[in-house]
């Protein structure tokens, strides 16, 4: 089921990413303890009420050249109005409305996406009524809150929550492969797209999809139906902020969160930048299959070393993703174009992977009989039994004598015992670790 994505708008200083971590705090001090994920977060997974969604904060937002800060607030507005099903717009109450904010909720009213309106910094009983002329802004009641106390929070939560829209994932059959090429601007996604689609005799006609107004484009080979996520999107251009990161993260989160299998497409010709590690680590957040295919191969110059050298490089960089295969190849000479969808069904299917309780468990006794677990203070890890109780991502439970127990890198060793035995390539696996009851 895709989630939703909440967008957080303001002026600089408002308090944007105080209230985004505190939106998601905790989660993020969860995923992040991974090595290899990258910290400077602008995106995460939230939930309230049971009910999950993706949250961004689209401050920050800087023109090369441009140092209007009204213009870049402009832009941020625009970005959300086109991304996000939810915006929150929040002001500050020591400055009052300013003309600016009357700016921004101009926009934002005439979009007619829903908006909460968030009232930040206020501190104290007296501030409160100081959230009275944020009224005039014509989005209904203002929501006080605080960043630096935290209070407000869970009111703001409820009022997020209230308003998200239920994503409909039943567009497509559960045998359809659900494909997103994201990666940063010119890396040649959409000369993959062509690529790829340019090699059936059929000719394909773009669809609307029913969530949201994404422009998705089906199309079959061997037998096997395909839909690539989001296309439209990628042809339709021009847009200055284009250009910025947290645009194409947004827009690259919402195709994830829509995407069975992600192809992280990466410039043969570049090196790999923090961009790229954002994109590729919400894939991998979200839970989803993941290759990484190399392009403009043709451009490098090479000798026999190059290749390897560059896939040592995306090891490197991407050390949550070491299940993803790697592929080079050109969308402008179709170079090793043809083994592009073979992978891709292959990471599909190990995606939606189940494997049965017991053997399972043949691999976790066998694993646990060659290394038994460390103890800790003298008290040592017992496995009961281990179950996959998902697929899309494969998801194990493990149970234990006590989950404190379980220490990262014991949980990565049996990640690798099960991964050796079982295949699961392209796909994250995540082991849950409970106390046997
Ligand atoms: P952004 O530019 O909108 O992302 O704003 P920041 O989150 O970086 O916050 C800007 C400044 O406002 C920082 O100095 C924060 O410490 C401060 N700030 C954030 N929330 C509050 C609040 O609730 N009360 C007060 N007094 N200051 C806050
Ligand atoms: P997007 O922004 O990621 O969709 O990238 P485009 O598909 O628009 O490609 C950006 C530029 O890279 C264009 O000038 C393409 O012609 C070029 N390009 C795309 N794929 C290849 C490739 O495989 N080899 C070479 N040499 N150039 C490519």
């Amino acid at each position: 089921m895709a989630r939703p994505v909440v967008a957080i708008v303001g002026r600089p200083n408002v308090g944007k990413s105080t209230i985004f971590n505190r939106l998601v705090g905790d989660r993020l001090a969860i995923v992040e303890d991974k090595p290899g994920v990258t910290r400077d977060r602008i995106y995460s997974v939230a939930e309230w009420n049971g009910k999950p969604f993706s949250v961004i904060d689209t401050g920050g937002i800087e023109i090369d050249g441009d140092d209007e800060i009204l213009k870049s607030i402009r832009m941020q507005a625009e970005l959300a109005i086109e991304e996000a099903d939810v915006i929150v717009f929040m002001c500050d109450a020591k400055s009052g409305v300013t003309q600016s904010d009357e700016e921004v909720a101009q926009m934002l009213f005439r979009s007619g996406k829903p908006i909460v309106l968030a009232v930040n910094k206020v501190d104290n009983l007296q501030r409160n009524d100081d959230i009275y002329e944020f009224y005039s802004l014509g989005f209904g009641d203002p929501i006080a809150i605080s960043g630096s106390h935290g209070t407000g929070i869970g009111d703001l939560l409820d009022a997020i929550v209230d308003i998200l829209p239920d994503l409909t994932d039943d567009e497509y059959d559960e045998d359809v492969i659900r494909v997103a090429l994201i990666g940063r601007p010119n890396v040649g996604k959409s000369s993959l797209v062509n690529a790829i689609l340019g090699e059936e005799r059929v000719i394909v006609s773009d669809i609307a999809g029913t969530t949201r107004d994404a422009i998705d484009t089906p199309f079959e080979r061997d037998g096997q139906r395909y839909v690539l996520i989001d296309t439209a999107g990628m042809r339709k251009r021009g847009k200055v902020y284009e250009t910025t990161e947290k645009y194409s993260v947004m827009r690259a989160m919402r195709a994830i969160e829509r995407a069975d299998v992600v192809l992280v497409v990466i410039n043969g010709e570049e090196g790999i930048i923090d961009q790229d590690k954002h994109i590729a680590g919400y894939a991998y957040e979200a839970g989803k299959a993941s290759l990484f295919v190399v392009n403009k191969w043709d451009a490098v110059e090479k000798d026999d070393k190059t290749m390897h050298q560059f896939e040592k490089k995306i090891r490197d960089h991407f050390l949550f993703m070491t299940y993803a295969p790697i592929l080079f190849l050109s969308a402008k000479t179709k170079q090793r174009l043809h083994k592009l969808l073979p992978v891709v069904q292959h990471v599909a299917e190990q995606h939606s992977l189940r494997v049965q309780t017991h053997l399972l468990n043949d691999v976790v006794s066998d694993a646990v009989a060659i290394n038994p677990p460390p103890t800790d203070k003298g008290r040592r890890l017992r496995i009961n039994y281990a179950t996959q109780v998902a697929v899309k991502p494969p998801t194990m439970v493990i149970f234990v004598n006590d989950p404190e127990l379980m220490h990262f890198s014991y949980e990565r060793y049996l990640e690798n015992k099960i991964r050796s035995a079982f295949d699961f390539e392209g796909t994250p696996i995540r082991i849950f670790t409970r106390r046997k009851s």
